[in-house]
């Protein structure tokens, strides 16, 4: 299924490629990013496309991105309408700002500021309930986790926690995210098979909590250590629906070749 338009005529799933550049890149850096993209980036694919960024570089990629089908997205948001939360950014102020995506749950946040399933459900909910924003929620197990046979447990576990009492309507428009640890930034990527056998059990999870209507709708990334040498082969996973790519989302032309790839 290397064809485009083929793979979304076959399964209805439009692929979505989304840069993550987690804590990387200024306000100048991130409009030089947009300025060379632009000009290689031909948006004739079906593919959608997106950038992730810290907050004080959203206002300006919605800026540069504005007459283009790229999407700009946030890396977090707050659970609560506003309030005395030192440090947080609300769901408000970025639809304020315009942005089409909110990471929830990455890995990163899980590991080192407390993010738990709790605090991501309730994020959604907000998302769900107050915006249009998309939300890409991640989930993956880590390396002592996959080594002792547990990843589906665990990926299981986080679905059921993460999407606790969300509807099948909003879910179904939804990304996931399948995210293992281990091959974060590592270098180390799963082999297709093991991504894509993930990514067939999200969508089984989410088919055994929702129903098959909405499993077959969802989107379903994978993400840790893409690049273009290996998108091609994890994009024809038939679960497989595009990318969460970090360190390859830095450079227009890295970046691009897995866009082309999708
Ligand atoms: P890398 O592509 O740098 O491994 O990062 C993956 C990731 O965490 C995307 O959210």
């Amino acid at each position: 299924m290397s064809d485009k338009v083929a793979r979304h005529d076959f399964y209805g799933r439009t692929p979505l490629i989304a840069g993550n550049w987690k804590m990387y890149k200024n306000i100048a850096e991130a409009k030089e990013f947009a300025e060379a993209f632009k000009k290689i980036y031909k948006g004739e694919q079906e593919t959608k496309v997106a950038i992730c960024a810290p907050f004080t570089q959203l206002q300006a990629l919605v800026e540069e991105f504005k007459d283009t089908n790229i999407g700009v997205g946030a890396q977090n948001v707050h659970f609560a309408d506003e309030g005395a939360y030192t440090g947080e950014v609300s769901l408000s102020m970025l639809l304020e700002i315009g942005v089409d995506y909110i990471i929830i749950g990455h890995s990163e946040r899980r590991q080192y500021f407390n993010e738990t399933d709790e605090s991501i459900n309730n994020k959604l909910k907000h998302i769900f309930w107050d915006s249009e924003i998309v939300p890409i929620l991640c989930v993956g197990e880590n390396l002592e986790e996959r080594e002792a046979g547990r990843a589906a447990e665990v990926v299981k576990y986080q679905l059921e926690k993460d999407l606790a009492d969300l509807t099948a309507e909003k879910v179904a428009t939804m990304v996931i995210a399948y995210e293992p640890i281990w091959a974060i930034g590592t270098g180390k990527t799963a082999t297709p098979e093991q991504a894509g056998e993930m990514c067939t059990l999200i969508r089984e999870t989410v088919a055994e909590i929702y129903d098959s209507e909405t499993a077959s709708r969802i989107t379903i990334q994978y993400g840790g250590s893409v690049k273009p040498e290996n998108a091609s082969e994890i994009m024809a996973m038939k679960d497989i629906d595009g990318a969460l790519v970090g360190g390859a989302s830095l450079e227009p032309e890295k970046f691009l070749g897995i866009v082309e790839f999708a």
